[in-house]
């Protein structure tokens, strides 16, 4: 059975969205017109999502939208699902990443040539978006950052007055280590995905919480800087 939500800060829950806690973090972030969420997971995950947000007491009206942070399959795979649940949710992404989410770009390659292999295999359903943003924009609260590297497009998510940082993937644990990107064969561009961990590192936050790994509550900022320090991508 699922796990119920995981409160982060007053407004924000992370649910899991793969039977590992934390190895797949879905955010649930209430705001005045409904709730919205990052991210849908992979194909398998709305279910988990939706028992989450049931736990919660969201009916699928309530749900104003869903925001994705970057085309992986492991993030808008279940994007069919959610927008089934909840069809008359928003769907909004990065102006770049919308454009592969709705099917009229490719998938960016790998840098990996192993990863290039798989993702000929793992085709995405494409989805219409309904708006998109870029940096600086808004979305639910939080301040859109471009992170490009793991992807060209990539975002992450900074509520500033909640003192808390959505990494997406610019930086992950899959397994267990943190790394920028999540790991070097998941990125597109690894040096600009550097380049963009280290923008991060200029912000202000209390609490991270990465699409995949754990929540840091203690000196995130020094986690995230040693990370980067120890990231020989080149
Ligand atoms: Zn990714």
């Amino acid at each position: 059975m699922a796990k119920d939500p995981e409160r982060l800060v007053p407004n924000v829950y992370r649910i899991d969205g793969f039977g590992l806690s934390q190895m797949l973090n879905i955010l649930a972030i209430a705001g005045e017109d409904g709730w919205t969420i990052v991210d849908t997971g992979i194909s398998g995950s709305p279910r988990r999502i939706q028992a989450g947000l049931t736990a919660l007491g969201i009916r699928p009206d309530a749900l104003a939208r869903i925001y994705l942070t970057h085309h992986h399959a492991d993030h808008v795979g279940g994007l069919p699902g959610m927008r089934a649940w909840a069809p008359n949710a928003e769907i909004v992404a990065p102006e770049y990443e919308a454009e592969i989410i709705a099917g009229k770009r490719p998938m960016d390659p790998s840098s990996s040539p192993v990863n290039r292999a798989i993702q000929r295999f793992n085709m995405l359903s494409a989805v219409p978006v309904d708006r998109t943003v870029r940096e600086g924009d808004t979305v639910a609260g939080f301040r859109v950052i471009a992170t490009p590297g793991h992807t060209l497009g990539h975002t992450s998510l900074l509520s500033e007055s909640q003192g808390l940082l959505l990494t997406a993937d610019a930086f992950g644990a899959l397994p267990r280590k943190l790394r920028v990107g999540v790991r070097k064969a998941f990125c597109t561009d690894p040096r600009l995905a550097k380049r963009s961990a280290e923008k991060l590192l200029a912000e202000n936050y209390a609490t991270v919480v990465f699409s995949h790994g754990p929540v840091l509550r203690e000196n995130p900022k020094d986690r995230l800087q040693e990370i980067v320090a120890n990231c020989n991508y080149a």
